[in-house]
């Protein structure tokens, strides 16, 4: 059995800022393999509150550098190290996160780890028991990636902060399971701000039809307009079962 729990279904500024929601990623458990993808502001904190043992984790995947996917990187990654006394943990992380002027995990932190894994397009992965590979590079202001896992038999998609394009579609083919960032209710009249809005998502369900989908990483315009019954009406348009997920909601595979 495995399980992945959102830390937080917070997705953009205001409702990060003013913490209407938490925002701190999602927590994953398959056969002791335990990882935490895009550790938001918020994620140690809400660990701590879930009675989920920090040091246990075995990695962090971070898609890509913002603050709301990477504040509590370098705090995990002290608490998987006990501070550096034992040598564990992986970090994937795109290579922006490393290197130049976005660099978001410590130098200092970067020896602790028993391994930095660099993600890059449509590569493959491991951690323990769960295998991953990331999606074509997503059309966002900093170097970003979705990832698909093999969890427990079943492939669940992570479609993480983008603007909608065609060639997004066969990175996520075949998942049995589709979680989607929503920051927008409607799509933003800048195509500047690169997010996915609720029609994006409707057109990929549509076409790719997984057996489900999960929407997070709400936006204040999602806030708003109710993410319950924007999944509701997602699910009556679809015919595939849509449902809104909430912070500490779970779901088990
Ligand atoms: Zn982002």
């Amino acid at each position: 059995m495995a399980i992945i729990k959102f830390l937080g279904t917070a997705g953009a500024r205001y409702v990060v800022a003013r913490q209407l929601r938490a925002s701190g990623g999602v927590y994953i458990e398959a056969e002791g393999t335990r990882l935490v993808l895009d550790p938001g502001p918020g994620t140690l904190v809400y660990m701590a509150r879930e009675k989920l043992r920090v040091e246990k984790l075995s990695g962090i995947i971070v898609t890509h550098v913002h603050l709301d996917h990477s504040a509590d990187l370098n705090i995990l990654v002290d608490a998987i190290t006990e501070g550096g006394l034992k040598k564990r943990g992986t970090v994937f992380i795109p290579r922006e996160g490393l290197y130049g002027e976005n660099a978001v995990l410590l130098p200092y932190l970067r020896p602790y780890l028993q391994r930095i894994e660099i993600l890059g397009a449509q590569k493959e992965f491991r951690l323990g028991e769960i295998a991953f590979r990331t999606s074509v590079r997503h059309h966002h202001p900093v170097e970003t990636y979705g990832i698909v896992m093999e969890v427990s038999g079943k492939r669940v998609g992570f479609v993480v902060d983008t603007l909608y394009f065609k060639g997004l579609l066969e990175s996520y083919q075949g998942c049995d399971l589709l979680i989607f960032n929503v920051v927008r209710f409607k799509p933003h009249p800048s195509p500047q701000v690169q997010h996915l809005s609720v029609a994006n998502v409707k057109e990929m369900v549509e076409i790719l039809r997984p057996e489900r989908a999960v929407l997070t990483h709400f936006g204040m315009t999602m806030i708003r307009a109710n993410p319950k019954q924007v999944a509701q009406k997602l699910t009556k348009e679809t015919g595939i079962p849509v449902i809104a997920a909430y912070d500490g909601f779970e779901i088990e595979l």
